[in-house]
């Protein structure tokens, strides 16, 4: 089956090529890369020994989207590319309702166009707002507090409503909480721009001494330990969802919950992380960040009983992956630049006994 995996070379995208190419599904991604790199696509390449095609091109820009349509007979659709900062989104509120909503409208265009009757949208928790957790598919959406929570509402909404009128069509929307983790070689992750906003990168950022210390918002939450409560999700836990998603499709619409149904706080992240990698994280407790909720976490028993998925790494699988990542990123920004440790960097170097190296230059 060809699937057409928009935002592929993101984050998340790209642990969905690995998870969907091991599978025994064809891979075309369509991404602009303006949150990522080719590279990544070569390492996916890498670790699954089989081809990704890929196309350079703006899922809003229709013309180009139809090429692909037109080029490949397409069995299905996962759209992935999106914006995603929640703060920026609150500064750029036009760019991220026009890139977000527009890249939803022309693809399921396209797929009426050309007969793709599956289609699986990448939504957020977010859209659950206030609720009270642990969030269950059938609760009422209730207003989110930034645009970029919106776009994921709004195009839940289209996607439903296109779905109505096309029969035989089946559109999954998969409500993702806290993605974190690499793949086990080490050879993609996540890497974001500039500061991150999110806490996984954030504590990574400090475990090799890029920041001095992680800012906890907030130790005032009625919660076991006054920290915001998240569900974190391994990334590759997450990607085999899409799978088993793909591998049990039903006609109409159908809403999952991909979480751990555990809530973690702050604290108990920062915890299993210096003693999955045995390094310190630094930290300060400060304000409520604006807009945080106390807790968000899954029940996702849906998605077992239905497609018979359950997330199953754990806290420290994760910690070890992201940190392992991390690492081989600094082993390789230092190859390229040539230049020598810093002396002032009191972490631990790299290639650590109980975190093994895999180096895609070798
Ligand atoms: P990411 O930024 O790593 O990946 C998104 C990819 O989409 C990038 O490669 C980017 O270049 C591409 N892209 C963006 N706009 C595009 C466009 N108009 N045309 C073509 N390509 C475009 O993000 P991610 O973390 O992998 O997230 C993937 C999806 O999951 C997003 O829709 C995001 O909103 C959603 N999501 C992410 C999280 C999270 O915490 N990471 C949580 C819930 C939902
Ligand atoms: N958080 C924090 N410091 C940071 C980043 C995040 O204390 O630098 C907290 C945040 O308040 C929340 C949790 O970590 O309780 C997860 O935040 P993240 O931004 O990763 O996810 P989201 O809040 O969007 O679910």
């Amino acid at each position: 089956m060809n699937i057409l995996v928009t935002g592929g070379a993101g984050y998340i995208g790209s642990h969905t090529c690995v998870a969907l190419q091991e599978a025994g599904y064809s891979v075309i991604v369509a991404d602009n890369l303006c949150n990522s790199k080719a590279e990544t696509l070569e390492q996916v390449k890498q670790i699954t020994n089989k081809e990704v095609t890929f196309y350079q091109i703006d899922v809003t820009d229709e013309v180009a989207v139809e090429t692909i349509f037109s080029k490949h007979q397409l069995d299905g659709v996962i759209h992935f590319a999106g914006l995603k900062a929640v703060s920026e989104s609150v500064e750029k509120p036009l760019a991220y309702y026009y890139n977000n909503i527009v890249s939803t409208m022309v693809l399921s265009k396209a797929c009426q166009k050309y007969g793709v009757k599956r289609f699986v949208f990448s939504s957020s928790a977010t859209v659950y707002g206030e609720n009270k957790a642990p969030f269950v598919e059938t609760m009422t959406l209730l207003p989110t507090t930034n645009p970029y929570g919106e776009t994921k509402a709004i195009s839940e909404r289209i996607l439903t409503d296109i779905a109505k009128v096309n029969p035989g069509w089946s559109v999954t929307l998969l409500r993702y909480f806290n993605p974190v983790g690499a793949h086990e070689s080490g050879l993609i992750g996540e890497t974001p721009s500039g500061i991150p906003n999110n806490l996984m990168p954030y504590i990574t950022q400090v475990a090799k001494g890029k920041l001095d210390k992680l800012r906890v918002f907030g130790n005032d939450y009625p919660t076991v330990d006054g920290t915001g409560i998240r569900d974190y999700i391994h990334v590759r836990d997450l990607a085999e969802g899409h799978v088993a998603v793909l591998d049990n499709l039903t006609d109409g619409v159908n809403i999952y919950n991909l979480g751990t149904s555990q809530g973690i706080s702050v604290l108990q992240l920062i915890r299993t992380f210096e003693e999955a990698n045995g390094i310190d994280v630094p930290y300060e407790i400060v304000a409520r960040r604006p807009g945080d909720l106390a807790e968000c976490y899954a029940d996702a028993s849906k998605a077992e009983r239905e497609l018979g998925w359950t997330a199953k790494r754990n806290l420290v699988d994760m910690c070890r992956d992201a940190w392992r990542f991390e690492s081989r990123m600094m082993l390789k920004r230092r190859k390229n630049s040539d230049s020598k440790p810093s002396k002032s960097n009191t972490r631990p170097e790299i290639g650590k006994e109980n975190m093994p190296l895999y180096d895609c230059e070798e």
